[in-house]
């Protein structure tokens, strides 16, 4: 079986909408979702309710968490802190309670899921410089051969022998210097990823955080995929 690993849609309708399509062309059924459905992009409504519709399972990221209780923010960057108020602020009541009641972390077919790390499933960034000794914690931690993350907006694949970590990046604000959407495809026979790249409007989503008011380094940076 297929598995679609999204990440880091951060309210970006016209990214997200556009991985939707490309997995949907490809006959994959199941999607699951590593975090940061919200947070810097103009929709978090729209976002939040294709998760809902598409029953997609996520774990919670970090803007999920730091978008209920604003009195968290001065850890933030500055226009971080503003999209997580601009954001709380937007979302509607069902859908900040829809947010604040998903997992931190789950497992499904072997794989364990966390937005951060599985030491700390909120916060942790894990890159590809993990080394053996953490590696080794994180799957002691998680109890899986087989561990996705999110959170760095980076995707990457480390294997350690028969154990993997991967991040299939970020939908809605690739941070790697490829604007194009970024997914992952797992087979669960062949224990392999694929990573995916998908075109989308980027302008479209940019003019829309433009227009919202948010930082404009939130909109530009999209074209840069930085
Ligand atoms: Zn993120």
């Amino acid at each position: 079986m297929k598995i679609a690993l999204i990440s880091d849609i951060h309210s970006n309708l016209e990214a997200f909408s556009e991985v939707l399509r490309d997995i949907k062309r490809r006959g994959i059924t199941r999607i699951i979702c590593l975090g940061d459905i919200v947070g810097y992009g103009a929709n978090p409504n729209e976002c939040v309710d294709l998760i809902k519709k598409m029953k997609i399972k996520s774990v919670q990221g970090n803007h999920e968490f730091y978008c209920q209780d604003l009195g968290q923010l001065e850890e933030f960057n500055p226009y971080a802190a503003e999209a997580l108020s601009w954001t709380h602020h937007a979302l509607t009541k069902e859908n900040l309670a829809f947010l604040a009641k998903l997992p931190k972390t789950m497992e499904i077919e072997g794989i364990f899921f966390a937005h951060g790390s599985p030491r700390d499933p909120t916060d942790e960034y894990v890159y590809d410089d993990v080394s053996i000794d953490e590696a080794r914690l994180f799957f002691d931690k998680a109890k899986t051969e087989i561990i996705a993350l999110g959170h760095t907006h980076i995707p990457f694949i480390k294997r350690f022998g028969d154990k993997m970590i991967f991040n299939p990046g970020s939908v809605g604000q690739p941070r790697d210097g490829n604007p194009k959407a970024s997914y992952c495809i797992f087979d669960t026979k062949t224990k392999t990823v694929e990573m995916q790249r998908v075109e989308y409007n980027i302008k479209k989503a940019a003019d829309k955080i433009m227009e919202a008011g948010l930082p404009l380094i939130l909109s530009s940076r999209l074209y840069r995929g930085r």
